[in-house]
């Protein structure tokens, strides 16, 4: 096996199916595959973060911004 920060790929079952998986990076699930976007450069093709969180992510990113204008008013 290779050693490093490799992303550890995982089989899980789904509808009765083996499909490989990982663990998201942000909230730790293990999801299939299918639930990463696509991203070329990391070593499994896929984005760190699931759907799910790079979804958040994008709004956080927001709301953040957002406060931070707020308490620059200050
Ligand atoms: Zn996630």
């Amino acid at each position: 096996m290779a050693r490093g920060k490799r992303v550890e790929l995982v089989k899980i079952m789904v509808d009765g199916a083996e499909v490989d998986a990982k663990a998201c990076t942000k909230c730790g699930d293990v999801k299939a595959l299918t639930d990463f976007q696509r991203k070329q450069s990391m070593s499994c093709g896929r984005q760190p973060l699931c759907r799910t969180c790079k979804t958040k992510t994008g709004r956080g990113n927001v709301q953040r911004n957002k406060w931070t204008a707020e308490e620059a008013m200050f």
